[in-house]
This record gives C-alpha cells, structure tokens and sequence, in this order.
C-alpha cells in the first residue's frame, strides 16, 4: 500500500522543493488530526451508550456537534485527498501544469495555492462561467419570488 518509496528515487528540481515540503507538511497534519478526531469520535460513542438515558435535548446538541465535526472531517478528509493529489502530481513531473492549457502555472500562484490545478487565466475563466450560471439561476429564482407575489 505504501508508494512513498517511489518517491525518494525520483530527482525532483529545486522549483518545486519548497512546495515539496509545504505539501508534506500539510499532509502530516492533517492525517494527524483526521486520525485524532477519529479517535475522539470512536471515544464519544461506548461513553454516551453507557450513560443510558439521555435527554432529547442533550442528544440533539450533541448530535450537531458530531454533525459539525463530521463535516470538518470530511472537508479536511477532502483537503488531504488534493494535498496527496498534488504531491502524486509532483512525483509524475505534471505539477505545476495547468490542467485546462497545460501552460505552466506561476510561482507565485503555486506558492498562495499549492494545490492549484489550473493557471490564473483558465480559473478566472471557469470562475466567471460559474458565476455566470449562478446568476442565470438566482435572477431565474428572483422572477419566481415576483411572480409569487404579484400572483
Ligand atoms: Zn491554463
């Protein structure tokens, strides 16, 4: 299961070491804290069962806080899985590279966002077509409020 071996026989550039690291590093804590909360997670559960009898009230606030850490869970969880994207990326040489253009993508822009998949242009142009389609949809979702009300 373990790829990390492959790593240590490939020559990387002085480019990418920096972000090398920056990535590792954010990869070892967020394991670390995915696996700790895991830990707490599986440690709330026997304690709250042995308790027995709990109050509605006291079970649902507890329910939303275990909502609230599974879904920090999960977008850590998310996080990880593009750090450990980025650094497999990094391995096969395409880090670096936009995806849209293949142009390569800027220092800077890397450094900010070490898991970018896409150069300045090509984001900007996707983040306008996704705001676009966002206000198609809300002006279509305003229209109906309108005609709600003057119905
Ligand atoms: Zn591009």
């Amino acid at each position: 299961m373990k790829a990390n071996r492959k790593s240590t026989q490939l020559i990387h550039t002085d480019r990418y070491a920096e972000l090398r690291l920056i990535l590792e590093d954010r990869r070892r804590e967020l394991s670390t804290e995915i696996q700790s909360k895991m830990r707490a997670v599986r440690a709330i559960g026997p304690a709250d069962s042995a308790q027995g009898v709990v109050d509605a009230e006291e079970a649902s606030v507890s329910d939303i806080q275990e909502d609230i850490e599974i879904a920090l869970m999960q977008m850590k969880a998310e996080t990880l899985s593009r750090v450990t994207e980025a650094l497999s990326r990094l391995e096969e040489g395409s880090y670096g590279f936009c995806y849209e253009c293949g142009e390569e993508i800027s220092q800077p822009r890397l450094r900010a966002l070490p898991f970018a998949l896409r150069c300045k242009d090509c984001e900007e142009e996707r983040e306008l077509a996704a705001a676009r389609e966002k206000f198609v949809s809300t002006r279509r979702g305003s229209t109906s409020i309108l005609m709600d009300m003057t119905s």
